[in-house]
């Protein structure tokens, strides 16, 4: 790949995004109008996304300390219209074997399946990394939940990260400002959607 940078866009999924989702995030609609910006811009200029995306069986483990939500093919786990570009492909949350290069190979958008709020739990999510530069403006819902687990596990594997703060929501907005704050403290450079896309 010859650009620079990836995009990392988190869980922008309609049980988060929209108003009648059952673990909405409030903040969420407010940031819609940034991740159109940002996924255009990745259109235009041909910059890879990787999109985690929440995909939970019924009776998941989760769903004791969450409401349930983002249950695989139901309409609540599917991403919102403009998250979702045109040639995508997704992988699961089981180990894929060699054919995963291939597989992901110059796609605009590969999806990463999980069960659990920490993306890094997919056993492929370090070999699909492989194939990408090790720099991410990362962008999505929610703040001190999965926004953060992403950040410090790109963080931890030596990544640049920049944290879009016009294009990411809080379930509760002071627990995002403090998750915000050790983000920052882990390394994440603030950014805002027209600091990325004006490059
Ligand atoms: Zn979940």
């Amino acid at each position: 790949m010859t650009h620079g940078m990836i995009f990392w866009d988190v869980d922008t999924q309609f049980d988060f995004m929209e108003p009648a989702g059952s673990l909405f995030v409030k903040g969420a609609p407010a940031i819609v109008e940034n991740l159109r910006a940002l996924f255009r811009y990745a259109r235009d200029h041909r910059i890879p996304i990787i999109s985690s995306a929440d995909t939970h069986v019924e009776d998941d483990p989760e769903f004791r300390a969450f409401p349930r939500h983002c249950v695989k093919g139901s309409p609540g786990q599917q991403r919102l219209p403009v998250t979702l570009a045109e040639d995508h492909v997704v992988v699961e949350n089981k180990k894929e074997g060699p054919e995963l290069e291939k597989k992901i190979q110059g796609r605009p958008q590969v999806i990463v399946e999980k069960q659990a709020i920490d993306v890094f739990t997919n056993p492929n999510i370090d070999e699909v990394l492989k194939h990408y530069p090790k720099d991410v403006a990362l962008f999505g819902v929610a703040t001190e939940h999965c926004v953060r687990a992403t950040a410090l596990g790109l963080r931890r594997r030596g990544f640049r990260v920049r944290l879009v703060t016009d294009a990411i929501a809080a379930v509760d907005e002071q627990q995002g400002r403090n998750s915000i704050r050790e983000m920052e403290e882990a390394g994440c450079e603030l950014v805002t959607t027209r600091e990325v896309t004006s490059r």
